[in-house]
């Protein structure tokens, strides 16, 4: 387990989380294509904010299933929410965290324009 610093561009939203860095994914469906996510998968109760939750908008499409949320500030796209088996999970953007190594990591790129 390792612990990870997030933030947004303008430095108003910063979170931490504790996990391991696996399963992440680049998906081409529009909104991860259009906001460069990728993504890494964690129960939204792992993230602890430092600051700025209150600072974060949401946005929803389709069947509003996941709420995006970005920073009101500089829309740094965060993090999305959902229920899903049960309890609620975050797709997380990684690339709003400090000092990791995109270039070294395992990304399987994900068809989520076919569903
Ligand atoms: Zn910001």
């Amino acid at each position: 387990m390792t612990l990870y610093k997030a933030s947004c561009h303008c430095g108003a939203v910063k979170y931490q989380i504790e996990g391991k860095l696996e399963n992440l994914i680049e998906c081409n469906c529009s909104i991860c294509s259009t906001r460069a996510h990728i993504l890494w998968f964690a129960p939204l109760s792992a993230i602890h904010f430092e600051s700025g939750e209150d600072h974060l908008t949401s946005y929803k499409f389709g069947s509003e299933h996941l709420n995006h949320r970005s920073c009101k500030t500089c829309s740094t796209a965060m993090f999305s929410h959902g229920e899903y088996e049960g309890s609620e999970k975050a797709g997380i953007n990684i690339r709003t965290f400090a000092d990791i190594d995109l270039s070294k990591l395992d990304i399987t790129q994900y068809d989520g324009k076919a569903l």
